[in-house]
């Protein structure tokens, strides 16, 4: 089993406050975890391709605002990881990708953001996945928070399955036809955080590709209204590896701030996924 890690040091340095400071602690940590030596790391630049792919998914405006926030380059730095690893999924170079980004994308819509996005990474990998022929995908949100920016951009295109779980926002658009799923689970424990997911996993049969968006922001003792623990997410990852089979299975990391939270999160699924 060929598993992926992307990463860059300045995901860690340069990346959202509220984010940032989780990066590098979960890194050290994985990087003493006796399976290490059976992952493959890789560290993201930015090419023409993502500065193509980020002029077809958001607006000049938006990038000129973020250009002006000082987030452009690590928020595309971010995205680029997540082209890369997608890129390399479905040329069958990998098996399984876990992304570590230093800003969120999930909250970027077309021309805007908010929440600690930028530039929405899982879309441009869509869009990339897209030109290599891929269009039958599956997004899983499970950051508790709504993944609005995500909706704005795939909404219309029935062939991506949007399946978004949310806690704490009156977020509850769904529209089956398009294949748009939003799922309140306010205060979820592992128990009912599973069973929706094996409710809802069935609208997504036959998908080729699925990206999850993971945010651990979503464990019982981090920020977000989620009561998940981390057995909670070894069982998720077993139950999205035996989804997918041997079709490709691409993790994004979102929200989340808590370090200790995140050391022990991120290489408990990195093992998972192995
Ligand atoms: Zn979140």
């Amino acid at each position: 089993m060929r598993v992926g890690v992307f990463y860059h040091p300045d995901f860690a340095e340069r990346g959202y406050i509220t984010l940032r400071h989780r990066i590098k602690p979960a890194y050290e940590a994985l990087c003493k975890q006796a399976y290490t030596n059976k992952l493959l790391f890789f560290e993201p630049s930015i090419t023409q391709l993502h500065q193509e792919l980020l002029i077809q998914i958001h607006t000049a405006s938006h990038i000129n605002t973020v250009k002006a926030e000082g987030f452009h380059e690590v928020a595309l730095l971010s995205a680029a990881g997540v082209v890369n690893a997608a890129e390399m999924l479905a040329t069958q170079q990998l098996d399984r990708a876990f992304c570590f980004v230093g800003t969120g994308g999930h909250h970027a819509g077309r021309n805007y953001s908010w929440g600690f996005c930028y530039y929405n990474d899982v879309a441009m990998a869509v869009l990339r996945l897209n030109q290599l022929g891929i269009n039958r995908i599956l997004i899983l949100d499970m950051d508790p928070h709504s993944g609005d920016g995500t909706r704005d951009l795939v909404a219309l295109d029935p062939s991506i399955v949007h399946i978004n779980f949310f806690a704490d926002e009156n977020y509850s658009y769904q529209d089956n036809k398009l294949n748009n799923y939003g799922i309140l689970l306010d205060n979820a424990t592992d128990q009912v955080f599973l069973q929706a997911l094996e409710e809802n996993l069935p609208r997504a049969a036959g998908a080729e590709f699925t990206i999850v968006i993971f945010g651990h922001d979503s464990h019982c003792e981090d920020y977000g209204d989620f009561y998940l623990t981390i057995d909670g997410y070894r069982q998720f990852t077993h139950r999205m590896k035996e989804f997918c089979g041997t079709r490709p299975l691409l993790y994004v990391l979102s929200g989340g701030s808590n370090p200790q939270v995140a050391s022990l999160a991120i290489p408990a699924v990195i093992e998972s996924l192995l």
